[in-house]
Parts: C-alpha cells; sequence; structure tokens
C-alpha cells in the first residue's frame, strides 16, 4: 500500500469515527488523498451555511482561556486550541473543560520549536510528549498539529500520526493587540472554509474572537472544528 493510501485509510477511519461537536447538521461526504506530498484533502457536506473554523495557538492561559471558553459557550460555538506541552502543567482542569466543552485540542510542540530547524528526532519528541500528556490529562491522542510558525518538515509523518494544520487567516492578534485592527482583518479576508489564526493570551484577543462571532454568525457562517474543513 502506497504511503498516500495508507494515510488515507488512517484518516478516514478516524474522522468517520468523529462525532461533530457543535453542529449537527455537518455531515461527511467523503474522503480522498490529494496526489503528492502525502497530503490529505478531505471532502466534507458543502452544507447550507458558509463554514469557518477559528483556531487559538500558543495557550492555554490560566487568565485569558477561562473568559474565551465563557463567552463561546454563551454562543453555542466551538473552537481548535493548539496548545503547547510546557502549558499544560496547572492547567490540567482548564484543558478537561475545553474537551468536555466541545472544543478540538491539537498540539503546539512542547516548546513553540520551529519543527524544519531541528533534527527530526528532537522534532518528533517536542510532538510525541506533548501528545503524551495531552493523553494524559483527556484520554485522547490529539490527531492534529499546528505547527509554530507554520514550518513542518514532511518526514515528521513517519513518526507521528498528525494531519497538520496550517490557517488562511492571520489576524496577527499577538502584534496588533487592537479588537478593531483583528476584527477588520478578518472581515476582510474571511470566506467560506476559512481557518482563522489567534493567540488566547490577550483580553484583546479574546473580545476580538467573540466580536468575529458575533459578526460572522449574523452573516450566516457556521462555526466548526478544524476536523469539520478541508485540510491541505
Ligand atoms: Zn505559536
Amino acid at each position: 500500500m502506497k504511503k498516500g493510501k495508507i494515510l488515507l485509510a488512517v484518516w478516514a477511519g478516524l474522522l468517520i469515527l468523529a462525532v461533530p461537536f457543535c453542529n449537527k447538521e455537518t455531515r461527511i461526504l467523503a474522503a480522498k488523498a490529494v496526489a503528492g506530498k502525502g497530503m490529505l484533502r478531505l471532502v466534507f457536506d458543502a452544507g447550507e451555511h458558509p463554514k469557518v473554523a477559528l483556531t487559538f495557538d500558543d495557550g492555554p492561559s490560566k487568565k485569558y482561556t477561562p473568559m474565551l471558553l465563557d463567552g463561546l459557550k454563551k454562543r453555542g460555538v466551538c473552537a481548535s486550541f493548539f496548545i503547547m506541552g510546557k502549558n499544560i502543567a496547572g492547567n490540567e482542569e482548564l484543558i478537561r473543560r475545553m474537551q468536555k466543552e466541545g472544543h478540538l485540542i491539537g498540539n503546539h510542540t512542547y516548546n513553540h520549536v520551529q519543527l524544519n530547524k531541528i533534527p527530526q528526532n528532537l522534532a518528533c519528541e517536542e510532538i510525541q510528549k506533548t501528545n503524551n500528556e495531552i493523553y494524559e490529562v483527556t484520554g485522547v491522542y490529539p490527531s492534529y498539529i499546528r505547527p509554530p510558525f507554520g514550518a513542518w518538515q514532511e518526514n515528521l509523518e513517519l513518526c507521528v500520526t498528525m494531519l497538520p494544520v496550517f490557517w488562511d487567516v492571520d489576524t496577527l492578534d499577538w502584534r496588533n493587540q487592537n479588537v478593531d485592527t483583528i476584527v477588520k482583518i478578518v472581515k476582510k479576508n474571511v470566506k467560506d472554509g476559512a481557518i482563522i489564526l489567534m493567540h488566547d493570551e490577550y483580553q484583546t484577543s479574546v473580545d476580538a474572537a467573540l466580536k468575529v462571532v458575533d459578526m460572522l454568525m449574523e452573516e450566516g457562517y457556521e462555526f466548526v472544528t478544524v476536523d469539520g474543513m478541508i485540510l491541505t
């Protein structure tokens, strides 16, 4: 069996087992491999509404993540959190809350390393150590990884069975730390299927994320976790 086909079988299996968290209407219609580079493209039911996924990196934050979870819960929206291994200790309850409330928990490496700048064995260690700690807290191994700086090395698929998730809309929230600017960037760049990148480490990001939810819900968008989106 070719590598692409093995990946397809593994991921199709995982996704068919996955239960949509926040949108009961979402149904998987098909999953197919995209030729080349070992990447997988998943094709989902287009549905009636345009879809968008909010993603948060670098957390969790003891101070800001609970406020964000409160706001998302109030709105019935689920997001995807790519957490750092070094932030897990002391935040176990918070991570279990994320899981309980239907959010997707992904891996953002242990120490926020640039995976294509370090030897493969160290890159695998960064990922696996984080996966193991997430498993200890949630009882589930994460299936998705957001590589810090968007830097992935393809042969990592040989040591970790995970799907890297990138983004379409970079809010630069960590840099601008301005609610209006973040909302404007999303408004200008959002489209059906967009994955939005934010960080649950700033008050401005929490406030902006909730404004973005209100704005896009009003425009008819449906919020999904990244497993409900097309990934390449
Ligand atoms: Zn990051």
